[in-house]
């Protein structure tokens, strides 16, 4: 059986960069996962240890043997203990210590000290109670299964360890990245979030988490994909200010500058696709964006996302949600940004 590739997102240091890459994997397979068939003679030593890796390296690449209930549903409670496995061997291979700490939505692993984990744990149910409350996600609604398995590494060379053993991905220049398994139609869809603590001080790292934990609630929000590029960076950096409403300033202030280019700035980014790098400048100028539809109107926020996660065109959705086109976005936006009371 195999799955599509899957997602990940990254993040240069410095200017929060966005690129893609797919990576392959493959959903358990029963008849891989007993070598040890009645009768069968025990293997020499060899054998066994490659045999151990070869049953780590599924555990880390593919989702448990029963991941299905008898009735077709997720099995969520096999999941989460999957994860968990993934952490020990994380542990084991790396050398790290990680602790989980599991949260109503995410396990948080960490190494670094007690007060530093908490604030994770703080910022982490903190950030999906925002999100759930503008999408309007109950109790009982799920935007990824098992958990969202967040991270932390306070040594930067483990984090890129990490990234090279579980998403085979090179994350020598990344900030930080969030990764997506799609094991396809019917079957689980996990998340992850790695992150570097370094020396960063408390406001940069709530920063990161809260972009990355946006982007990986919006890639799977309704179902994979399918937001625009500026949506999808305005929505994280717009996240990363409801944490942190001392970060809306600065970024108001880059996105006003930004404004006053007239030219291509804003048309480049409307149409940017995913994958595509942007500037310190578009970046802002996407929050800001999204600053604007949100504070015009939440139910109208949400109204665009799910039609564009139910597959409409950008200018249809735009049009269904706030009744106007992208020019019109772009010109109302500029005269909500010049308007001294609008922020
Ligand atoms: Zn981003």
């Amino acid at each position: 059986m195999h799955l599509r590739g899957n997602i990940s997102r990254l993040h240069r240091a410095a200017a929060l960069v966005l690129a893609a890459l797919a990576l392959a994997g493959r959903l358990g397979d029963p008849a891989m996962a007993a070598p040890d068939n009645q009768g069968t003679p025990p293997p020499p030593p060899a054998k066994e240890t490659k045999t151990y890796a070869a049953r780590d390296e599924r555990i880390l690449d593919c989702l448990p043997e029963k991941h299905l209930r008898p009735d077709g549903s997720v099995d969520h409670a096999a999941l989460v203990a999957h994860e968990k496995k993934r952490i020990e061997i994380i542990n084991a291979r790396l050398g790290t210590r990680l602790r989980v700490t599991e949260t109503p939505h995410y396990l948080v692993c960490s190494d670094a000290d007690t007060p530093t984990t908490a604030q994770f744990v703080r910022w982490s149910e903190a950030l999906y109670a925002h999100l759930g409350e503008l999408f309007g996600i109950g109790p009982q609604d799920r935007v990824w299964d098992g958990k969202c398995m967040l991270l932390l590494f306070s040594r930067r060379a483990k984090f890129e360890e990490c990234s090279r053993t579980l998403d085979a991905h090179d994350s020598t220049s990344a900030g930080a990245y969030f990764a997506v398994e799609d094991y396809g139609t019917g079957h689980p869809k996990l998340v992850k979030i790695c992150i570097p603590m370094d020396d960063r001080e408390p406001r940069r790292l709530q920063e990161l988490f809260a972009h990355e934990g946006a982007h990986a609630f919006f890639e799977l929000y309704r179902r994979p994909g399918r937001l625009p590029l500026w949506l999808h960076e305005g929505l994280a950096e717009y996240m990363t200010t409801v944490n942190d409403p001392s970060l809306k300033a600065e970024k108001s202030r880059k996105a006003l500058h930004a404004a006053g280019d007239r030219g291509e700035l804003v048309r480049k980014l409307l149409a940017a696709k995913t994958g595509q790098g942007l500037k310190t400048a578009e970046y802002a100028a996407a929050f800001s964006l999204v600053d604007f539809l949100i504070t015009d109107s939440k139910p109208k926020f949400k109204k665009l996302i799910d039609a564009l996660k139910d597959g409409k065109p950008q200018t249809a959705s735009l049009a269904a949600a706030y009744g106007f086109d992208l020019p019109e976005l772009e010109k109302r936006w500029r005269a909500w940004l010049a308007a001294p009371s609008s922020k």
